[in-house]
């Protein structure tokens, strides 16, 4: 059975996340099971985007700062603050999220690096299921021990994001997006995040998630705070995950990438998690507001061929942008991997602006990180949207 460890933290004092960080690791067997003397401990924040840290985008700097602490406790040589964001993986674009995300200070107090190695790696791997040849951070490649240090958020493409999803990030900048369009749907795309997993299955030992506060609602980057109150440690991410889930009263099983877990053999069916620490139900926030997985096209194969993309628009949700607010800066539609966005000069003043087309859109939100206005928003078809009244009225219910 699984080995999960839940301890509540209040919020992000440091000396609070310090206590709750270390209480976590040491029930699931303490630092040293994870870190020898002398290695290359790559911590792998998420550092989503350039934004504030109260927006509850990116993994808190005072999580990362706890974990760190216990590495270089543990005798490591090198503690290297890491990630691949959303736009090019590049020093200059980096150093910016670095700074935004309160990374710079904690590594500069602490003794850490913060990562400056923007080389990328050819991955051949003949056991992948779909990814059999991409690219990782050359800097994960070079790591003894790498440590997931994964924010709780709700995701308009997966439903969820975690620490299965953080690992997204293995990937350098740009090539997230060939990625997208590579493996287009839900269940192709959880079958490329196992593949990643099992790349680096050896070395990616620990997975803790910062979700003391949570993103509720549109996320990955326009959703908003919500308090959970928790750091979730263990060495199994998807255990991590449903442990995760579970906190924001979502149904694990119920997440593609969930069921694409257990069909990997990466956690048995009945999801056996033995939870160490503190008790899910004392800690589950049961108005979490979740969005649906991005998973009804199935459901588009049964109405004929003609009318598909029409129903499968009304039963998602879909990036959009309004006309008038959009700067023309061409982000979105540089890099989309499925070119379904064009730049339509308006009829008042000739300034191109961004135009989706949903029939070739495949949902991955690319778009939606790379404004850096935070002007793509995310819109619900009709069905989704009745689909989605009904659900919230239920959790309403249940927690009279
Ligand atoms: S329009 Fe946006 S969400 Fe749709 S495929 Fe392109 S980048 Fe992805
Ligand atoms: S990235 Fe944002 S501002 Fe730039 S063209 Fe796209 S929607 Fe408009």
């Amino acid at each position: 059975m699984e080995k999960v460890s839940l301890i509540a933290c209040d919020d992000y004092e440091q000396s609070k996340v310090d206590s709750a960080v270390s209480k976590a690791i040491e029930l699931i067997g303490g630092i040293e099971q994870f870190v020898k003397p002398g290695q290359t401990v790559v911590l792998k924040a998420n550092m989503l985007m350039k934004c504030n840290i109260e927006k509850a985008a990116t993994t808190h700097p005072s999580v990362v700062e706890a974990v760190g602490k216990l590495v270089k406790n543990a005798g490591a040589g090198r503690v290297i603050i890491a990630d691949s964001a959303g736009g090019p993986f590049t020093e200059g674009y980096m150093n910016g999220i670095y700074k935004t995300c309160g990374l710079k200070d904690v590594a500069e107090r602490c003794g850490f690096e913060m990562n400056s190695n923007f080389d990328t790696y050819s991955v051949d791997l003949p056991e992948g299921k779909v990814g059999k040849h991409f690219l990782i951070c050359d800097c994960l490649e070079q790591a003894d021990v790498i440590i997931n240090l994964c924010k709780l958020k709700t995701h308009s493409f997966t439903g969820y994001t975690n620490a299965v999803k953080n690992m997204f990030g293995a990937i350098p900048g740009l090539t997230k997006v060939e990625m997208h369009g590579q493996f287009k749907t839900l269940d192709v795309f959880g079958d490329f995040m196992y593949d990643v997993l099992t790349y680096f299955k050896d070395k990616l030992v620990l997975h803790v998630t910062d979700a003391v506060v949570a993103m509720e609602g549109a996320g990955p980057s326009n959703g908003d705070p919500r308090k959970v109150g928790a750091i979730v440690a263990g060495a199994n991410p998807v255990a991590v995950d449903v442990v995760a889930l579970k906190l924001i009263n979502a149904e694990p099983i119920t997440m593609p990438f969930i069921e694409t877990g257990v069909s990997r053999g990466f956690i048995d069916e009945n999801l056996s998690i033995d939870v160490l620490g503190d008790k899910i139900e004392d800690l589950v926030v049961a108005d979490f507001k979740k969005i649906q997985p991005d998973n009804f096209k199935p459901f588009a194969n049964y109405v004929p061929r003609f009318l598909q993309n029409t129903v499968h628009r009304l039963m998602t949700q879909r990036p959009t942008v309004r006309k008038s607010k959009c700067k023309g800066c061409k982000k979105c539609f540089e890099h989309c991997p499925v070119k379904a966005i064009t730049m339509k000069p308006t009829k008042k003043n000739g300034t191109p602006k961004a135009h989706f087309d949903y029939n070739k859109c495949i949902r991955c939100y690319c778009c939606q990180e790379l404004c850096p206005f935070g002007l793509v928003k995310v819109k619900s078809g009709i069905v989704y949207k009745i689909v989605h009244i009904g659900s919230r009225k239920k959790v309403k219910n249940k927690t009279k």
